[in-house]
């Protein structure tokens, strides 16, 4: 099974990714993770979108694309990807529709995670302070909800055209929102 954690910043993607790589044994694809990553390590790639992500605003769709494209392979043998912070825009989403249809496979469901925004600032606000992930402090964090808002929730009524959107409600413990997760992955038909 593919499947799409679906939300706004802080809204539980990576917790929840995590804990399905766990009980499911899928492989968890979270492109900030892999940004991230490219940074750290100081190679070409990270040079080139540390100032973007710094700014939480997103980067060219033809870099993550290219990103996922090279990780598709080894989901297969797996048992399925989940998609964490990808796809963000339609061109994105469009563009792994036709990968994975290249692939003689395809998104089974996208799990929208439900949370509203005083909540998501309390949790980017307390990763902040814990991890410090520049990222989220409350001013980066404001761009990176717009950006959310202007080019990623777009996506919403594409999956719901595709009869693939679920809701979750993502506002309580992460056991309680793992539970609601499973709930809704029994009534996929993969
Ligand atoms: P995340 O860890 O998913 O919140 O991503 C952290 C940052 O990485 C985002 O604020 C963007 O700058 C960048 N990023 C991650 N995934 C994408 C994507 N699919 N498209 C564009 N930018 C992305």
């Amino acid at each position: 099974m593919n499947l799409i954690l679906f939300g706004p910043p802080g809204s539980g993607k990576g917790t929840q990714a995590k804990r399905l790589v766990e009980t499911r044994g899928m492989v968890q694809l979270s492109t900030g993770d892999m940004l991230r990553a490219a940074i750290a390590s100081g190679s070409e790639l990270g040079e080139r979108v540390k100032d973007v992500l710094a700014r939480g605003d997103l980067v060219s769709d033809e870099i993550v694309i290219a990103l996922i494209e090279e990780r598709l392979p080894e989901t297969e043998a797996a048992g399925g990807a989940i998609f964490d912070g990808f796809p963000r825009t339609v061109a994105q989403a469009e563009a792994l529709d036709a990968m994975l249809a290249g692939r003689g496979a395809r998104i089974d469901t996208v799990i929208r995670l439900l949370v509203d925004e005083p909540a998501l600032l309390a949790r980017v606000t307390g990763r902040f302070e814990e991890q410090g992930r520049p990222d989220d402090n409350p001013e980066t964090f404001k761009t990176r909800l717009a950006a959310y808002n202007a080019q990623t929730a777009p996506l919403l009524p594409y999956y719901e055209g595709q009869g693939k959107l679920r809701a979750v409600d993502g506002m309580g413990s992460p056991d309680t929102v793992s539970q609601a997760i499973e709930a809704s992955l029994q009534t996929v038909q993969a």
